[in-house]
């Protein structure tokens, strides 16, 4: 069978296989610039490294350390540039540094701080300084003395569905839950073959093929290609834990460790602080990744070594797990290993193949536009770069969230500053695309559970590829740390009549 959404027999002109933040960054951009685009993903979009990640749109501190001034100086750039296109799921943070002379002496922590305020482009973000903690400081009464700097914070599955909205406003096609098994080059044409969860196939054509599989990227060239990968992989593993929050005050703390690596307690959700990250080599399927004992234990300790209130295991609410798919530059420790991306391009029969190596969620968009510059040769007609200034779905007729939400509190009746600041959150300006005509909590329809109205789901159902609970309640929602058991089985008995 044919590909059912296409209406010509004309092949695409570029296929994306993968739906984490690479691959749907690409398919954005390349649609945006009047190329057909395909995007297929294997599961939900963003359900592997893309929603597992610390959440930061981050310059990366600690990669001044080993010399990788071109991701820091691209990355520090890209804070503003994205807090401008998604103001509604990005935000700016404050860092807390506690200095611990023993790990980094003061000189050098001020020699990266001031790199980090000037490399990249600042307009928005405050500039790094000293700090003194007095007798209110959560941290330990020992850590006297620290520092303080900007980065940002942001939703990186919206960030993914953001992006996935964005191509199919530009005319993109995206098909989730839908596996490429093969793709074949016949006569400088790509011949691809899809399967759907049900079981069900069918094929389609495109002039050229990216790779953007994240953890699988040699997995898929070498089973699905029958081709040798151009780079050594080398797969680390990084867990986050969930913990009721750990301090007042919206800052974030940055926490250096004895074996020279950092750890970051940050503001989540209101409610709750992200611990993480780890790093340890990983071999396996990358689906099947999950916290060990190992992890649990050391982000605990870290945390415990820095502030007054300690933690048990038993504080544990959620823990989640995630792979990088490094471009193995044979680092000792995978800490180390470099985050920068790597493209490769191979051109056989005239059909070319870009593989995606690496990459962060804060370098997406100019991974994008790398990645089109590469296919530029072969699409000579393809529009001008244009991702910088446009917005993403519902970063657009927005002032600032705190507009948005007076606005939403004076228009919706009967509904709490909570939710109205959850949907902001969520939606943007959106938010009055999933309302609709309602503009009341009655009109609302049922409430499954926390605050989650059926109008929410059938929004997210129609318009965000939402099919299981877990796309609604972990990656369009976080509601999932809150849902108890009964709300969860009458969210997936509404999902099964939808
Ligand atoms: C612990 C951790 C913390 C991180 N923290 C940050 C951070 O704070 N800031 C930051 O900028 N970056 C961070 N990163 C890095 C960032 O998360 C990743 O670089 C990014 O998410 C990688 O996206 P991707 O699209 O390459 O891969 P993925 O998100 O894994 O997407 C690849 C997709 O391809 C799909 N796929 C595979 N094979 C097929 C097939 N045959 N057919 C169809 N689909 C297929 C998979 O299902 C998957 O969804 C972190 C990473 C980790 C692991």
């Amino acid at each position: 069978m044919t590909d059912p959404t296409r209406t010509t027999s004309e092949p695409y002109d570029i296929a994306v296989i993968g739906g984490g933040i690479n691959g749907v960054g690409i398919a954005a951009d390349a649609a945006g610039r009047g190329l057909s685009v395909v995007l297929c993903e294997r599961d939900d979009l963003a359900s592997h490294t893309s929603s597992a990640s610390s959440k930061l749109i981050h310059g990366g501190l600690r990669y001044l350390e080993h010399y990788e001034f071109r991701l820091v100086r691209e990355s520090l750039a890209e804070r503003e540039v994205l807090l401008a296109k998604a103001p509604h799921i990005i935000r700016p943070l404050r860092f807390i540094l506690p200095h611990r002379p023993h790990l980094r002496p003061a000189w050098m922590i001020r020699l990266g701080l001031f790199l980090y305020d000037h490399l990249g482009k600042r307009k928005r973000l405050s500039p790094s300084r000293s700090l003194r903690f007095g007798e209110d400081s959560p941290l330990k009464p020992n850590i006297r003395r620290g520092f303080e700097y900007s980065d940002c914070q942001v939703d990186d599955a919206r960030l993914v569905l953001l992006n996935a909205m964005a191509a199919r406003e530009k005319g993109a096609h995206i098909h989730t839950r839908t596996q490429c098994t093969s793709a074949r080059r016949i006569e400088s044409i790509w011949h691809i073959e899809l399967q759907r969860a049900d079981g069900s196939c069918f094929s389609l054509q495109a002039k050229a093929l990216v790779n953007a599989t994240g953890p699988w990227v040699a997995q898929f060239l070498e089973e699905n290609l029958q081709q040798s990968s151009p780079y050594g992989l080398r797969l680390v593993q990084g867990s986050h834990i969930i913990v009721p929050r750990m301090h007042d005050g919206e800052q974030a703390y940055i926490l250096q460790n004895e074996d020279q690596r950092i750890v970051f307690a940050l503001p989540y959700l209101d409610r709750y602080t992200l611990i993480g990250t780890t790093d340890r080599d990983y071999e396996g399927d990358p689906a099947k990744v999950a916290i060990t004992e190992e992890e649990t234990r050391y982000l605990l300790d870290v945390c415990n070594a820095h502030f007054r209130r300690q933690l048990a295991q038993s504080d544990i609410l959620h823990s989640f797990a995630g792979v990088r798919a490094l471009r193995d530059d044979e680092a000792q420790h995978p800490a180390v290993v470099t985050r920068d991306y790597s493209l490769s391009l191979k051109t056989e029969q005239g059909a070319p193949l870009l593989s995606i190596f690496g990459g962060k969620l804060t370098t997406y968009r100019r991974l994008a536009e790398a990645a089109l510059a590469e296919l530029k040769p072969y699409f000579p007609d393809m529009g001008a770069p244009w991702t910088a200034h446009e917005c993403l779905p519902g970063g657009e007729d927005m002032t600032t969230p705190q507009e948005l939400l007076a606005e939403v509190l004076a228009k919706v009746r009967g509904i709490d500053e909570a939710l109205a600041r959850r949907w902001v959150n969520l939606y943007g300006s959106r938010v009055w695309t999933m309302l609709g005509e309602a503009r009341s909590r009655e009109e609302l329809g049922e409430c499954i559970g926390q605050d989650l109205y059926t109008r929410e789901v059938d929004y997210l159902c129609r318009e965000e590829w939402a099919t299981e609970m877990d796309d609604i309640l972990w990656r369009r929602t976080k509601l999932g740390l809150s849902f108890t058991d009964k709300e969860r089985e009458r969210l997936e008995q509404y999902l099964r009549a939808f």
